[in-house]
């Protein structure tokens, strides 16, 4: 038995106006889930009509491009693009019931990863990850899979259609072309006491960053060392309860310490929540008091659990907004990849900037305080500065861009006398932006500007 129905993929995302373009998906209901793929650069996971979509990304995909039908100016789809769109954002690829966050050995290394020197730890880590270079999903840096169906999806739509543009609400307020944010999660007592020196460092490059609390077992947290924080304009999340790597092992206890870590937040004033180690289950979400989550990597192909959301931009948990982390570590770089150079981020970001998206980084002041360290950050800073000052990008905290992307959410696109116009809070900040095609490529571009290419545009 198949189900038809037209679907708006477009307005969540673009925030165009609702039932501008929609497709209509022809799959089968109950169908098994599975991995299949749209055109070169999308993954999908889903039902798939007609087609049975492969067990492991690994296998030769079915591109379920060849299977598009156009009828009466719509595009038919074996699959429904929400679906595959949700399950790549909430990791429902992933077998949740067997994260290698609850297994045994990860347990036992939590248990005596204090007693640890840390060569033996970074050892220990190293041949965990083996192989990493040879997964085939999450697409490495950077995984782009949600932007890459919807663009494709787009085309598609414009030309059934027969129409030249649709118009959105731009990503990004007053017409910024993408977006960069500095998180800092604060490890240990050493970490605290770095706490200073590195807002010196951040504000002599123009940048207030986000910084992430334990707030049990690990180190003291004075109101004072809080406000220090607050008073200097930077911000604070609270990160894990105590840090142990448990906080996801069984629901009842979650739920206990999802209390705790929520009058934590109540206390610290904090309107964001970072998992340590990035360990996640969002499908309990809900029992997290805060506005916006910190927690899930874009490609978790170098973190314990491994799984990512493949997209660029932030999204809605229920009423919880997911920034996503879409940069590496800096953990990751100096200790399981032994490097000292910003290449690796100077990669992942002309690979978000193309998509417009967001740029997240967390760097502890931990793993910073010696100079060797401490100087490839300072060229990562740098290097944001020019992409502030050559490339309009927009350098902002999390806060911030949790504001931002919940007005978004909220505002209006309208035709009135003069074209289209937001409507809502926050539109003087908004910008009027069209999609449209050329030479086969989707462009998009705002109001009054040439268009650039959804794919092509490069920083430096
Ligand atoms: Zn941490």
């Amino acid at each position: 038995m198949t189900n038809t129905k037209p679907i708006d993929c477009f307005a969540g995302y673009y925030r165009c106006p609702e039932g501008y373009l929609v497709v209509e998906s022809r799959r089968a209901l109950n169908g098994r889930k599975g991995y299949f793929r749209f055109g070169g650069e999308a993954t999908c996971y889903g039902a798939l009509n007609g087609e049975d979509p492969a067990k492991t990304p690994g296998e030769t995909l079915y591109d379920a491009r060849d299977r598009v039908e156009f009828e009466n100016g719509v595009v038919c789809l074996p699959f429904d693009p929400l679906e595959v769109i949700e399950n790549l954002r909430t990791e429902a690829y992933t077998n949740q019931s067997h994260p290698e966050a609850f297994s045994l050995v990860a347990a036992l290394y939590y248990l005596i990863r204090p007693c640890l020197p840390v060569g033996v730890r970074k050892h220990l880590q190293r041949s965990r990850l083996r192989g990493w270079e040879q997964l085939s999903f999450p697409s490495w840096p950077v995984d782009h899979s949600v932007e890459s169906l919807l663009e494709q999806l787009l085309l598609l739509a414009l030309k059934a259609a027969g129409v030249e543009r649709m118009p959105f609400i731009w990503f990004w307020p007053e017409g910024h072309s993408s977006c960069a944010i500095m998180t800092h999660d604060v490890e240990e007592a050493k970490g605290r006491d770095f706490c200073d020196i590195l807002m010196d460092i951040d504000d002599s490059f123009g940048l207030k960053s986000s910084f992430q609390v334990v707030p049990e077992k690990r180190y003291t947290v004075t109101p004072e060392f809080l406000e220090s924080i607050r008073q200097r304009q930077f911000e604070i999340a609270v990160h894990d309860l105590n840090h142990d790597g448990r906080l996801y092992k069984n629901y009842e206890q979650f739920l206990q310490q999802a209390e705790k870590i929520n009058a934590y937040g109540t206390q610290y004033k904090a309107d964001g929540f970072r998992a340590g180690v990035l360990y996640r289950n969002q499908q309990w979400y809900d029992a997290l008091k805060f506005s916006y989550d910190m927690s899930v990597p874009n490609s978790a192909r170098l973190d314990p659990q491994r799984g990512g959301c493949c997209t660029v931009m932030p999204y809605f948990v229920g009423n919880l907004l997911e920034i996503p982390v879409t940069m590496m570590q800096d953990y990751t770089l100096f200790n399981i990849l032994n490097r000292y150079s910003i290449d690796v981020w100077r990669e992942q970001t002309k690979i978000v900037m193309a998509k417009h998206g967001l740029m997240s980084f967390i760097i502890h002041p931990d793993f910073i305080i010696g100079l060797r360290e401490r100087k490839v950050y300072e060229s990562l800073l740098e290097y944001l500065a020019g992409l502030r000052q050559d490339h309009g990008v927009w350098i902002t905290t999390p806060g911030e861009v949790n504001r931002w992307w919940r007005q978004r959410a909220r505002m209006m696109l309208v035709e009135g006398r003069s074209g289209w116009e937001i409507e809502g809070l926050g539109k003087e900040r908004a910008r009027v932006a069209y999609a449209s095609e050329q030479g086969g490529r989707l462009m998009l571009a705002l109001e009054d500007r040439a268009p650039v290419s959804a794919a092509k545009k490069e920083a430096t």
